[in-house]
């Protein structure tokens, strides 16, 4: 006789991941992007069905397979997936998360762009890799007027075309990128990989990529070094067909085995000649490249806080439902705290990334170039970072259930820490902040500024601002201070990061910015370092209520 399943919490499916996100919708109309909404509905409606969690699921369990070559020998490099990752990638395309703010470039764009991908993120992640790096794009193609007009069009539908062919007869097109080589991947100027002209006004290209994630892309950004440069780096356009229409000799010698993002294919390539286009000026490739490095920096950020929702989403669902020692989860003190303390530290992120993301709006505003400048580099390094923790703590909560592969926590966890890996790793995000800060005293002051209209209304706040300011004063030294700037830059961008975030919060709301600022400014020995830590405050159960809003 079976035993009746008992204690056990219903799914967290069929239900609109927008509605039930209180803190996504208050800051897409805080920061300018009020008229997404319905869209934005729609597409919470949509991600937030079984059917997308299982396909996400499916995605991820049944990994890309590489076909070197085909059964005749000849080399074919293509990469096939599961359906569902193709399910997956329409969605992303039809929402436009590869282009909409290119293709429909009006006022907070990016902002809304940045919410969808949040919800995005919130259901399946290795998909998000190959829209942002096609979003990122548009930037690095405008260095290059010939191929963006050739590209551009294809890029800007909202049409997902997985076929494998040249370009012009596509309805759709995607695109990757590849620094990293095997003797370094922070440092791009180590590449070996050489460019030498055609005669045609192409390039070859010699040489090997260590990572080129989404190798099914249609074409990729790379760097090499040319020889009259040899000490640059140039950035050049590889596509996967020539304009003849032949297959470009791009090999992908193996895929990744890797912890998490394993619905998405990271390949090693290899060039013999293969055929690529200048892009920018010769020994300019860097920041060529980085033009596109810059969003998908953002993406990691918003990323990263989506799947952190999600997870104290999760996290919430479970303790609604499950009872020990005759109470249920959601009612013991203790789990409280560890509840409203993860959700405290998605407050945070939210507000902060989004923040961000509007600076990507304002394109024409001198200060907040200066911000976008300084805040890439310091949401990367913070909120990827906090992610693996908290959803570390967000799988505890479920206990023993948290820790299978039927419960979406496990990948969740898995996938956290490649968003502070890739697109520059943690020290180089905070290098990055430090150099933003020394070079430009509008950088500072864009910081200074953003903090302004909450000062006055907290004192921990303005005691923290204080002591973060006159460091930036100091960041600001000769360079003879740089090894020991260096050694303090985690420090800075942490405290950037704590600062700005408490700004947005308590405009927003005086209680829960109180707490942020007891807690992380402030906080007891132990705060911030783990979850669960928080004094007892007022702010704690609407903190758990806007987790996941109870329906009905
Ligand atoms: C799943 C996955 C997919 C990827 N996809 C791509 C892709 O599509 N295209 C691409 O080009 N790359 C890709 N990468 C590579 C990724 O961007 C690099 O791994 C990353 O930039 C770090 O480079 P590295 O591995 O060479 O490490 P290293 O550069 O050797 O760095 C190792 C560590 O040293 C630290 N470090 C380096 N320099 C300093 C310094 N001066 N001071 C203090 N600390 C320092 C770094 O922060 C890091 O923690 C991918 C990686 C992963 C894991």
């Amino acid at each position: 006789m079976p035993h009746r399943v008992e204690n056990q919490p219903p799914p967290l499916a069929d239900y609109n991941l927008w509605q039930a996100n209180p803190l996504l919708r208050e800051a897409v109309q805080r920061e300018g992007a009020g008229w997404a909404e319905a869209r934005l509905n729609d597409y919470g409606m949509q991600l937030g069905t079984a059917d997308m969690q299982e396909q996400a699921a499916l995605a991820n369990r049944h990994s890309p397979v590489l076909q070197t070559h085909d059964r005749f020998g000849h080399r074919i490099d293509r990469v096939d997936f599961h359906p569902a990752w193709h399910r997956l990638m329409a969605a992303g395309v039809s929402a436009g998360l590869h282009s909409s703010p290119w293709a429909d470039p009006r006022s907070g764009a990016h902002v809304a762009r940045a919410a969808a991908f949040m919800l995005h993120a919130e259901v399946e992640n290795g998909t998000l890799c190959p829209l942002s790096m096609t979003y990122g794009s548009a930037s690095s193609f405008a260095q290059a007027p010939q191929l963006a007009a050739q590209w551009l069009p294809a890029i800007f539908t909202r049409e997902y075309d997985s076929r494998f062919r040249p370009v012009q007869g596509k309805r759709g097109a995607l695109i990757g990128m590849g620094m990293t080589e095997k003797q370094g991947g922070s440092d791009v100027r180590a590449n070996t990989t050489v460019a030498a002209p055609a005669g045609d006004g192409s390039w070859r290209l010699r040489g090997h990529k260590w990572f080129t994630s989404a190798p099914m892309c249609d074409g990729f950004f790379v760097t090499a070094k040319t020889a009259a440069d040899a000490a640059g780096v140039s950035c050049f356009f590889m596509p996967r067909f020539l304009p003849d229409g032949s297959r470009n000799d791009i090999r992908i010698q193996r895929l990744k085995d890797k912890l998490g993002n394993r619905s998405n294919a990271s390949a090693e390539l290899e060039f013999e000649g293969t055929q690529a286009w200048l892009v920018g000026e010769e020994g300019r490739g860097i920041p060529t490249i980085l033009q596109m490095g810059v969003f998908t920096r953002l993406d990691c950020s918003l990323g990263s806080t989506g799947i952190m929702h999600q997870c104290v989403a999760q996290a919430v669902h479970h303790a609604r439902h499950r009872r020990a020692f005759g109470r249920r989860l959601i009612e013991q003190p203790l789990m409280r705290n560890v509840l409203a303390d993860l959700a405290l530290e998605v407050e945070g992120a939210v507000a902060l990334s989004m923040r961000l993301a509007r600076a990507y709006d304002r394109t024409g505003d001198e200060a907040e170039m200066e911000l976008r400048r300084v805040l890439t580099g310091v949401c990367k390094y913070w909120i990827c970072r906090r992610g693996p923790a908290l959803g570390f703590e967000a799988m505890e909560t479920l206990g023993g259930n948290g820790y299978v592969e039927e419960a979406p926590l496990a990948r969740f966890y898995r996938e956290l820490p490649v968003n502070s890996i890739w697109e520059g790793s943690g020290n180089i995000m905070c290098l990055d902040v430090l150099r933003a800060l020394g070079r430009s005293p509008g950088a500072v002051e864009a910081i200074v500024q953003v903090l302004q209209p909450a000062r006055g209304s907290n004192s921990i706040f303005d005691a923290f601002c204080d002591r973060l300011v006159a460091r930036f004063r100091s960041s600001q030294l000769q360079e003879q201070l740089q090894e020991q700037l260096e050694s303090q830059a985690r420090r800075l961008a942490s405290d950037i990061a704590l600062a700005v975030s408490a700004a947005i919060l308590l405009q927003a709301s005086a209680e829960i910015g109180d707490l942020f600022c007891r807690s992380r400014l402030d906080g007891p020995a132990g705060s911030g370092m783990t979850f669960g830590n928080l004094p007892e405050h007022p702010a704690m159960p609407t903190l758990i209520e806007r987790a996941l809003p109870t329906i009905g």
